[in-house]
Formats: structure tokens, sequence, C-alpha cells
């Protein structure tokens, strides 16, 4: 699919990628592993989305980062890079567990980021799942505690949160909250609350959106430590 190229104006409140900040537009130029460069150029992926210029210096850097950009705009390479990437430098491995959440408001949005995330992470050596809704949650609950990354919904992480023996999130290095105000939308937020209580505070947090709610400026505030504000506009 072709991507629409936004011509876009890039806000951060850091005053980093303005003027004197050297822009990077391939993903040739970026700091990041051989591994994920390979994964990328067979997935034909070539030259950076005005949102993955704006966010991934950022995002790649550790920082927390509120993104927010139209759908369709690029926002799911913009956190799974630095998720892979993360993992990839601590030399991350089977045994050291759960390393990053990624939590998206709907079982089709949640394929699609592992579609994404199969594409990145195809030369690396890092496990990963779904916790969907709909698929056999002991099948699941199985498979759970061998997985490095798990894409999910939030219904159904939360329930493996409390039922599933063994669930432990206590080295999660990252966690991503994808269409924020869809999440909030669809009524998630207390289970959003009870599954951020569940997780360690020492992480890096990504949270995108396709706008930006009260609700997800309180969900920001809540999640998110120093953040990064990125917000890319499509010029008319
Ligand atoms: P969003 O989450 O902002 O709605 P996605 O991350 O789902 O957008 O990306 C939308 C589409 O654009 C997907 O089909 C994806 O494969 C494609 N895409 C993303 N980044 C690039 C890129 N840098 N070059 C070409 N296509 C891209
Ligand atoms: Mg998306």
């Amino acid at each position: 699919r072709r991507i629409q190229e936004l011509d876009a104006v890039a806000e951060s409140n850091d005053g980093s990628g303005e003027a004197g900040t050297k822009i990077i537009w391939n993903f040739d130029n970026l700091p990041i592993s051989q591994h994920s460069l390979d994964g990328l150029r067979a997935a034909k992926y070539t030259r950076l989305t005005a949102i993955q210029r704006a966010a991934l210096p950022h995002t790649l850097a550790g920082k927390d980062v509120l993104g927010a950009a139209k759908t369709g705009s690029g926002k799911t390479l913009a956190f799974l890079i630095p998720v892979v990437e993360k993992l990839f430098r601590l030399k991350w491995s089977r045994l050291d567990g759960l390393g990053a959440l990624i939590i998206s408001p709907t079982r089709e949005l949640a394929m699609q980021i592992f579609d994404e995330l199969r594409k990145v992470g195809a030369r690396h050596d890092l496990s990963a799942g779904l916790l969907i809704g709909g698929k056999n949650v002991k099948e699941e609950r199985e498979r759970i505690n061998a997985m490095n990354i798990l894409v999910c919904t939030p219904g159904r992480l939360l329930q493996h949160m409390d039922e599933t023996p063994g669930f432990d999130a206590s080295a999660l290095q990252l966690l991503v909250l994808d269409e924020a105000d869809r999440i909030l939308d669809m009524g998630f937020s207390a289970s959003v609350n009870a599954i951020l209580e569940n997780l360690p505070r020492r992480r890096q947090t990504m949270l995108f959106s396709a706008t930006q709610t009260k609700s997800v400026k309180d969900l920001a505030r809540l999640s998110l430590r120093d953040p990064t504000y990125i917000a890319v506009h499509a010029e008319a």
C-alpha cells in the first residue's frame, strides 16, 4: 500500500527536531541494528513517514512520547522499531521473559501490529505473542510466559494478569498504548488503569493517538514520565 506522504510540521517540547537537528529521511540512516534494517528492507520500507521522522529520534533514545498523527500515517513503526531495538541492545533472550507490552483497542488492530512486528523483527531472536479475545485462553496461558513481546487488547491482558499463574511483568522495559483515544472511547479506562498498576514504574512508555482529547491527556499524565509531545499535521 502506498502511504500518503504528509507535509509535516513536527512540534516537540524540547526543541529537537527543529532547525539545527538533522532530519533522518531513510531507515538506512537510523541508528538501528542490521537485523532491523534487513527486516525493514525485506518489507520494502525505505523512506520514513512524517510521524516516523518526528518520533523515532525520541523513541529510539528511550524517551517517553505522546505522539499524535492521523490514521494511516505510519505510527506503528514509530513504536515497534524502538521496542525491538531496546530489547536487542539489552541482549534480551527467551529466559528474560516479558520485555515489552503493546496494548491496542481491538483484535484487528492488534493483529495488524503483530504483522508489522513480524516484519521488523524477522531477523531478531525475540519471541512475540498475541493476546486477544476469541482465542483459546488456555492455549495462550501455556505459551505466555515464554513471550518477550506481547500485543494485546486491554480486557484479555487484564484477564491473564489476574488468572494466569506465573504471569510476570516485573522485567518489563517498554509499554505502548496504541490508539489511546479509541482504547478510552471503548470504555477500557478502568482496565488500563488496573494494568498500569501491575507494571513496573521504571520503563519507557509510548502513547499514540489519532486525536488528543482531554481523556488522552489524562491517561498521558498517569502513564508517561517527562514526555516529549509530537504532533504531525497534514497540510492543506
Ligand atoms: P497508523 O498506525 O498511523 O494508522 P500504520 O502504522 O498502520 O499507520 O501504517 C499505515 C500503512 O502504511 C501500513 O500499511 C504500513 O505498512 C504502511 N507504512 C508504514 N510506514 C511506512 C513507510 N515508512 N514506508 C512505506 N509504507 C509504510
Ligand atoms: Mg495504528
